[in-house]
């Protein structure tokens, strides 16, 4: 334990990088630009006589088709060359089978972190749960927490041999030990939970704010978060800066004795956070959120006008030079139109989770078809975005479905038929599991529920119908009944990726206004 030795600390933070390995159309973000940044933080930071770490809130996977399809190797051996400490795991590490999260671990020179996820079958950690750090006399425990809520967004096929504890429970004896083994002179969190102002979590799991207040006042000197993906900037205690943008001052959120960063998302920024230990007592002495590229808005002379925040930081050579095969690589594989759309295909999110929509429709519709269903269901949740008219690639495709679900069937008859269909009906709008159709017409009030037709026949209650959904589902996704163990279940190899771009290949040009 260090006394009035001063020691000083500066954290580097990210979060939610979600395939962003490379810039966007705009030059903003991107691992190249991002490792220029960090060389010159490090630099400065060793000027002032300050040790770095740099942590990471987790969610590295899906957002990108570059990425997604090379099972965000290119980010993962990023993260590495960029000298990442430590990660949170997040709810999307676990969107691939757990082999690819093996793997993911093993191009990582830095440990992936989580305390909370056990192994149901023996009670054990499923993960490296804590990391202990030596910068020259300060010696920082790192641990890591997950969501609850993977357990309920994640898909199922894939978690459910793991326990998802409440953080509280898995952090309190853990922290207790790690005082008593190490007495670290300094104790963050990397999580991935969410930061919910006040602690207002609502439909989420409760977040970054709950678990601060609900551990020992400064049980956590720091909890570097991810999640609810924004920059965690406040007005006043408990009130966020809701008109933060890219460029101003950043004040981080400080709750029973415990500083809550975020660094909003994709690498926008790096979050730099400047402490000073003394006495044993650690104090920030500057917070910022530096943009990496990033334009902000302004308004000038009664109109908005987009400028740089800050000075351009130039993309490092090296890293650019690692990364470039892997975004040749992964465009090749996907720019080609595979088909024509005529009108749009309605995929956004505040559609799909809300009312019946062509894509919905269009994605049964495909599924059904190659399986030779009757008819064909999804949850809207799981439709990730819209396709334009004109012509149609197999990255517009892999952005409407990035999960890479796979095609399962189910033939069900007479009530057994009517209560599923009536439990998918009766979720509600607002919400990921609001059920997509195709196929099928019913009624639905409150008294009663009634199906009229399958495939444009009038129901028979008599009759077996098959009807597909996607692997997500089919295993209890969404909180949709689990049919895995059903003895009329069947799981096909197809991924509704492939599907949907076959369908094109087939049909097009596809008409989405008769859909
Ligand atoms: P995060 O906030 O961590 O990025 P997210 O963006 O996926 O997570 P939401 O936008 O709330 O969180 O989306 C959750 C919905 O996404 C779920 O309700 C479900 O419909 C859908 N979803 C999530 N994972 C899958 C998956 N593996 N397959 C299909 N649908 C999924
Ligand atoms: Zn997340």
């Amino acid at each position: 334990i260090l006394n009035a030795e001063e020691q000083k600390l500066t954290i580097l933070h990210t979060n939610d990088n979600h395939g962003r390995f490379w810039r966007n159309e705009d030059g903003e973000y991107g691992m190249a630009a991002r490792k220029t940044l960090i060389d010159r933080l490090r630099a400065e930071a060793k000027d002032k006589n300050h040790h770095v770490l740099l942590l990471s809130g987790g969610d590295i996977n899906t957002g990108v088709p570059e990425s997604d399809l090379q099972y965000a190797e290119p980010d993962f051996k990023g993260m590495s060359l960029l000298g990442y400490d430590a990660m949170a795991i997040g709810n999307h590490e676990f969107d691939n089978p757990l082999d690819v999260l093996d793997k993911q671990i093993a191009w990582s020179n830095f440990p992936l972190l989580s305390a909370n996820i056990f192994h149901k079958s023996t009670g054990e950690h499923a993960y490296t749960p804590y990391h202990i750090f030596k910068r020259g006399e300060l010696k920082i425990a790192v641990i890591g927490l997950t969501t609850v809520d993977t357990a309920k967004i994640a898909n199922p096929e894939y978690i459910g041999g793991f326990e998802f504890r409440e953080p509280v429970r898995a952090a309190k004896p853990l922290l207790e030990k790690l005082e008593t083994k190490y007495q670290p002179d300094i104790t963050i969190a990397v999580t991935h939970m969410g930061h919910y102002v006040d602690a207002k979590h609502g439909i989420n799991a409760p977040g970054d704010v709950t678990l601060a207040r609900n551990l020992p006042h400064n049980a956590l000197d720091v909890i570097i978060g991810g999640h609810s993906q924004e920059p965690i900037c406040m007005e006043g205690e408990n009130v966020a800066n809701i008109s933060f943008q890219p460029g101003d001052k950043c004040q981080p959120d400080q709750q029973n004795g415990t500083w809550i960063m975020q660094a909003h998302e994709w690498g926008k920024y790096v979050g730099k956070a400047e402490f000073v230990l003394k006495n044993n007592k650690l104090t920030l002495l500057d917070y910022q959120l530096i943009p990496v590229n990033m334009y902000r808005e302004d308004m000038v002379d009664g109109k908005k006008v987009k400028s740089l925040a800050g000075e351009r930081i130039v993309e490092d050579k090296q890293m650019l030079a690692f990364l470039a095969p892997y975004q040749e690589k992964g465009s090749a594989k996907i720019s080609q139109p595979i088909g024509q759309l005529i009108g749009n295909l309605e995929g956004s999110r505040d559609k799909v989770r809300f009312v019946q929509t062509n894509l919905g429709r269009l994605i049964a519709k495909a599924q059904s078809e190659s399986v030779g269903a009757d008819f064909g269901i999804i949850s809207g949740g799981g439709i990730r975005n819209s396709i334009k008219e004109g012509n149609v690639s197999y990255k517009d495709i892999l952005q409407v479905h990035p999960f890479k679900n796979r095609i399962t069937y189910l033939s069900l008859q007479g009530q057994e038929l009517i209560d599923y269909i009536k439990t998918a009906a009766n979720f509600p709008p607002d919400s990921g599991a609001y059920c997509q159709f195709y196929g099928i017409e019913f009624q639905n009030t409150s008294e009663q529920f009634t199906i009229k037709s399958i495939a444009g026949k009038p129901f028979d209650f008599n009759k077996r119908y098959r009807f597909t959904l996607n692997s997500y589902n089919a295993a209890g996704g969404d909180g949709y009944p689990n049919m895995t163990k059903h003895p009329h279940f069947v799981a096909t190899d197809t991924v509704d990726a492939e599907v949907l771009k076959n369908y094109f290949l087939k049909h097009s040009p596809v008409n989405a206004n008769t859909l």
